[in-house]
């Protein structure tokens, strides 16, 4: 109620303002209430609120409860006949209602977040320009260039602290989608509030709009951003230099996430950033992140150490050497020698298998690149001047992995024939197709169960159903980042941290891990189940807080109690 009257009282005086230069008879701010996303509670205003804000008669007499309009809200959703009109129904829930959406989500995590989030968000973005109704976050076009800051100072909220931005050139594995990849960071920051009690009010989701190389949004009239080529090389890097920096002007607080850039960015843009400002990049970081806690979920249930384990990549971009990084930080932080932890990374790219030799190996690439010499080669092979291995199930005899990791976008790669070399070379072959959306996932889960006679160890980037096989019960997991970038987001969040580093994102891989139960490792699933993502998320965000607070990173005094300093300060969608 106090903090409905405060803004009302905003609401009093802006509304006296324009009805000064507007037409002074009429007060319209007791029905402003009621379309103030943050403010509304519908049906839920009290008597007592109904009579002190004017609203009676605004609403039907009926006073209802959380409960009443959330079995209401259930109702509309389930009415809507297909996954892409129920996102719709939840964005404009969010548009009207935000406590209300975000209690929906909460209620029931397995139903909602395949719609807010991977898989259906996709969709909703190469639709984008078709389904726009009420615009979410902020354009930042090129042509905006050197008014940045002034343009963030548009933004309502004054104290952002969470921006997730993106470029919209590489979403999910859709490839490029212009300005319409603002669905991606509206989806994110949704889930740092439902999954890890991030306050909404201090996200914000932005899209750079520097032009698009997808032709067909070109040619459609529908299409809402600009209908030039991306711009690239120097006036693209000077152009998101001006971005951080009036991010740093105008929201001091703010950490930006970077999401969804494509390779020849993703990784310069951090190494740019990431000593200079609060940042980080949660497909490079994040995913690496929640694959390293599936791998010492692997290793608790074939009782292995990580050093035990040899990983091949399909793909090689931004996620590959994400989690090749932190995997190899991981096993020298176990005292494995850093040449010997590197040979444990070996990765496929669209050119074939990786190699010393290969021409034009990106720098993040180079350390990576095996010598080759030490495999037996099929006849021929090595006579190829680019690669000498494309088949990916030749690559997976000779190199013989314990664990394949599925970051290509390439639908179907883990075929049949992969899957059954791995499952001849492991008795517990770990497979993770982390690919999205699920119609660019490398294999289903499914079929990874099936191809192993039951023995392979899975998670999916995007939901898989529980499954039988052989009389048993396997419930994939989802090996998504959303186990990990909201809950960080929430340690920088309370902590106001600095900087964000990767001894972070390995700490909440550990608290991760640490969370899965034994009755979870029995049906197959390596992480806590999505159903119980919040309580999840807030033990590794206590975790990643007493770190940040070690590490003299915090810009906020250390309280004597971390857990309950962290659980404080979870938003509470209740009215
Ligand atoms: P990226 O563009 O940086 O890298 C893609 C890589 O795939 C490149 O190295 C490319 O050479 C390789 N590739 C393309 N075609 C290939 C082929 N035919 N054979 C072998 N390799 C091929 O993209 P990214 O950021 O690394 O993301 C890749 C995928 O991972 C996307 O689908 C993304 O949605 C998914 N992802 C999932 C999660 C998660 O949490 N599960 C997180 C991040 C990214």
């Amino acid at each position: 109620m106090a903090v409905i009257r405060r803004t009302l009282q905003s609401v009093l005086m802006w509304t006296s303002l324009t009805q000064m230069n507007d037409s002074p008879k009429e007060d319209h701010s007791a029905f402003r209430l009621l379309f103030d996303a943050r403010l509304n509670k519908g049906m839920a205003f009290t008597e007592e609120e109904r009579e002190a804000f004017g609203l009676l008669g605004l609403l039907p007499d009926g006073i209802e409860s959380m409960a009443v309009q959330l079995d209401r809200a259930r109702l509309q959703f389930d009415l809507q006949h297909s996954d892409l009109a129920k996102y719709q129904y939840l964005s404009a829930l969010q548009d009207r209602q935000e406590r209300l959406f975000y209690a929906l989500l909460r209620s029931d995590f397995d139903r909602y977040m395949p719609i807010v989030y991977t898989p259906t968000v996709g969709e909703a973005c190469q639709k984008f320009g078709h389904i726009l109704r009420r615009p979410k976050g902020m354009y930042l076009s090129v042509r905006h260039k050197g008014h940045l800051a002034k343009i963030l100072r548009n933004w309502p909220e004054k104290d952002v602290r969470f921006i997730v931005v993106t470029d919209g050139e590489r979403i999910l594995g859709l490839g490029d989608q212009g300005v319409c990849g603002m669905g991606i960071p509206v989806g994110k920051l949704a889930l740092y509030t439902a999954c890890a009690g991030v306050p909404p009010e201090v996200t914000l989701p932005i899209v750079l709009d520097v032009g698009t190389n997808n032709a067909g949004f070109r040619d459609d009239p529908l299409y809402p951003g600009l209908r030039h080529p991306r711009i690239s090389g120097d006036p693209y890097f000077s152009f998101v230099d001006e971005f951080v920096d009036a991010v740093q002007e105008v929201f001091p607080r703010c950490c930006i996430q970077f999401e969804d850039f494509t390779n020849k960015h993703a990784m310069p843009l951090l190494l740019r950033y990431r000593d200079k400002v609060c940042c980080f990049n949660d497909d490079i970081q994040g995913t690496a992140s929640v694959a390293v806690a599936g791998l010492f979920g692997a290793c608790r249930m074939t009782a292995t150490r990580l050093c035990d384990h040899r990983l091949l990549f399909m793909g090689a971009g931004s996620a590959a050497v994400g989690i090749a990084d932190l995997f190899v930080q991981q096993l020298m932080s176990e005292g494995v020698a850093e040449s010997d932890a590197l040979q444990r990374c070996w990765f496929v790219n669209s050119r074939g298998l990786v190699h010393a030799t290969m021409p034009n190996l990106p720098d993040y690439l180079q350390r990576y690149g095996q010598d080759v010499s030490q495999l037996k080669l099929p006849a021929g092979a090595a006579a190829s001047a680019d690669s000498p291995l494309k088949n990916l199930s030749d690559v997976v005899e000779l190199v013989r992995p314990t664990a394949i990791v599925g970051v290509s976008t390439v639908a179907h790669a883990f075929d049949e024939r992969v899957i059954r070399a791995m499952a001849r070379i492991n008795a517990r072959p770990i497979i993770f197709p982390l690919s999205n959306p699920t119609s660019k996932s490398e294999c289903t889960a499914e079929e990874a169960i099936r191809w192993s006679d039951g023995r392979a160890i899975v998670a999916t980037g995007s939901p898989f159903p529980p499954m039988h096989f052989g009389g048993r019960l396997f419930v994939p997991g989802q090996g998504n980042n959303v186990y990990i970038y909201p809950a960080v987001g929430m340690a920088v969040f309370v902590t106001e941290a600095r900087r964000v580093t990767d001894a972070m994102f390995l700490c909440a891989a550990k608290a991760l891990a640490d969370q899965t139960t034994d009755q979870d490792l029995s049906v197959g699933l390596i992480y806590p189940p999505v159903s119980s993502i919040l309580e999840t998320s807030v033990g590794v965000a206590i975790a990643v807080a007493r770190l940040i607070f070690k590490l003299g990173l915090a810009r906020v005094p250390e309280p004597t109690d971390i857990s309950q300093f962290v659980r404080e300060r979870v938003y509470d969608p209740g009215f």
